[in-house]
């Protein structure tokens, strides 16, 4: 069956002339004919390439030699071409329904999205586990010279308080987290009071002045530096790191002059600043490190009363607190099973 010819025009692919010419379909194939009416090309409609279709744009048709024929009709040409026993394919199909595309255009969003929150995350763990043991080191000591001058003064605690500490909190981790490689030092804030404990990567657990010496006789410090492991073996500064400052960002503070780049300091402080997920791994893990430790939740409980008062009192407002970084107090609290009135009776 012939159908009306369709007006198009021809370009031979070595000049850039347009010739008008007349395409139609017969008999299975595709046929380009000159104004007289003499056959310039003729295509079987399998394997013809033609290019997609849109709803009021001009379709082209790929001929041999490089030659192109255009359609203005590109409608006209979709018809015919259905009509002749080739229809659009599903891709076609679909890009002509909007809602379809709309739909597709939604999943990618999705995907791309998923990739973001789950690809990324998934990835940074990956690489902050797969970390050589002397490169997490070295990011943790580079932080740690970096706070020093900054953020962090040594330590006024008299020595023999600091190695009582020391003592007690390795017997508990012994029993807590044996084998787990740390190192505590012991530091006073620069400014405010600094009740406040962080760990850096490789295993680094710095100790505030204030947070000892409210803490340092009994079972609380136990349960604060539980938490800490917990991020140290589970390598949560270095991922936090990873995650704000970029693996590339990372590499050159690693091989970099660390601490004299004042850019890197945003970057520490977002090492320090856990994420929710985080900060509650940490402190079931600290509950379960107290167990092990021979202790109850309790202490767990009764530091997080603490932190909770201690963060109302004035604190060096560029340190990231143990607590306003973390999830909300009362929500931490009913995690360990115990409401947050709990702390008018636990406090100090
Ligand atoms: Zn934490």
């Amino acid at each position: 069956m012939t159908r009306p010819a369709l007006e198009g025009l021809l370009f031979d692919g070595r000049t850039a002339a347009a010739a008008p010419v007349r395409v139609l379909i017969e008999e299975g194939s595709l046929l380009v004919t000159a104004p007289d009416g003499a056959v310039l090309h003729r295509r079987p409609l399998s394997g013809l390439q033609v290019s997609e279709p849109f709803a009021s744009a001009p379709r082209q048709v790929t001929l041999p030699g490089g030659a192109v024929v255009e359609v203005a009709d590109g409608a006209g040409l979709t018809t015919a071409l259905a009509a002749a026993g080739r229809p659009a394919t599903l891709v076609e199909r679909l890009q002509q329904r909007w809602p379809a595309a709309a739909v597709s255009l939604l999943a990618a969003v999705a995907l791309l999205w998923a990739g973001y929150v789950h690809g990324l995350p998934a990835a940074v763990r990956l690489i902050a586990r797969s970390l050589p043991g002397d490169v997490e080191r070295r990011l943790g000591e580079g932080a740690l010279e970096l706070l020093d001058g900054r953020l962090l003064r040594p330590s006024a605690l008299p020595e023999a308080e600091q190695r009582e500490a020391e003592e007690r909190l390795a017997a508990a981790a012994r029993l807590g987290a044996p084998g787990l490689r740390f190192q505590l030092v012991f530091r006073s804030a620069a400014r405010g009071p600094g009740v406040n404990a962080f760990a850096l990567p490789g295993g680094t657990i710095v100790l505030l002045d204030e947070l000892v010496r409210r803490t340092g006789g009994d079972d609380r410090l136990v349960a604060v530096v539980g938490h800490e492991l917990a991020h140290v073996s589970r390598h949560h500064a270095t991922e936090a790191l990873l995650r704000a400052a970029g693996v590339g960002a990372a590499a050159s503070m690693l091989w970099g002059d660390f601490s004299g780049q004042a850019a890197s300091v945003p970057a520490v402080l977002a090492m320090l600043a856990g994420s929710r997920a985080a900060e509650r791994e940490a402190d079931e893990e600290a509950v379960r490190f107290l167990a092990a430790a021979g202790r109850t939740a309790r202490p767990m409980i009764e530091a997080l009363c603490l932190l909770a008062a201690a963060s109302a009192e004035q604190g060096d407002p560029r340190l990231p607190d143990l607590l306003s970084t973390h999830p909300d107090v009362g929500e931490r609290l009913a995690r360990l099973g115990a409401p947050e009135a709990a702390c008018g009776a636990a406090a100090p």
